[in-house]
């Protein structure tokens, strides 16, 4: 695998961890400001595109993992990528991943919910107050990472803020990350422009794909069958829709756990877990 030519880069894209983003108002749906962070996410992942382009990657796919999955605008991306985008992909932000690729990037990502990151959240900022799989908390790069590690894929690369770079290489080791914000507060940052982000991504991607480079140092995360998954919801409600679930058992009154026979059961529950923890909300 990875023969220079032979390459085949799979890229996760997320918007809360792009530069510039600071605040759920740019992260969607609609308005001036969403359409201006589409633009800068398109930016980025474009900038990783190339990159593994450059580096021998023959296939690049993209996965627009934020919100309703259709962030990216098919017209701005990279010519060379494919795109996956909208709902309901099964596995989420991580749909194709089992293509048979030979590195992950996550691009754009943030850091765990109740971490010191802008934007914080796991999976979801309504209903998820902390996620832990096998007893270790994790937030979207530790998920992802698992259902990547998976099907045999390494994490590489992750960019975002100083945060979640510090929790990626805390997760996965010799990781490389492309730090373009620096947190000033939960909906506020420092930001590199767009365009010195841009460099810094093509650069860390271009170290993690270079021989010697993270490719051949980090090996893909495998979270060791069973695999449990805890939850703590906001609510006791939610908690209690989580417990629907056959399997679905309460620790505590707002806190839930699931044991799967492999990680992608243990992943699906936790889907299905928010999924039903969203109906509990007031409309
Ligand atoms: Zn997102």
């Amino acid at each position: 695998m990875g023969a220079v030519g032979s390459l085949r880069v799979y890229v996760s894209a997320d918007m809360e961890g792009v530069a510039g983003v600071v605040s759920p108002r740019q992260a969607g749906v609609e308005g001036d400001e969403y359409r201006a962070a589409c633009a800068l996410m398109v930016g980025e992942v474009n900038a990783a595109v190339e990159a593994a382009l450059q580096a021998g990657a023959s296939l690049v796919v993209v996965n627009d993992g934020h919100g309703n999955m259709r962030n990216l605008a098919p017209a701005a991306l990279h010519k060379e990528a494919r795109l996956i985008s909208g709902e309901f992909k099964p596995l989420s932000m991580m749909e194709g991943v089992g293509g048979g690729f030979d590195a992950a990037l996550l691009i754009g990502y943030h850091s765990r919910a109740g971490s010191p990151g802008v934007i914080d959240h796991t999976y979801s900022g309504r209903t998820v107050l902390d996620v832990k799989l096998n007893g270790r908390p994790v937030g979207e790069t530790g998920i992802n990472a698992g259902v990547a590690g998976f099907f045999g894929v390494p994490v590489v690369m992750v960019s975002g803020d100083s945060v979640v770079a510090a929790e990626a290489r805390e997760l996965l080791g010799p990781v490389e990350t492309a730090v373009v914000k620096e947190p000033a507060g939960r909906l506020a940052a420092s930001s590199l422009s767009p365009a010195r982000a841009q460099e810094e991504i093509r650069a860390a991607v271009a170290r993690a794909l270079s021989p010697g480079g993270a490719l051949g140092r980090v090996k893909p995360l495998v979270f060791p069958a069973p695999v449990t998954v805890e939850v703590s919801f906001m609510t006791t409600a939610m908690a209690d829709s989580a417990c629907l679930i056959p399997g679905v058992e309460a620790v505590a009154p707002r806190q839930v756990r699931f044991t799967g026979g492999d990680y992608l059961t243990a992943f699906r529950c936790l889907r299905a877990m928010i999924t039903l923890a969203y109906v509990t909300i007031p409309s």
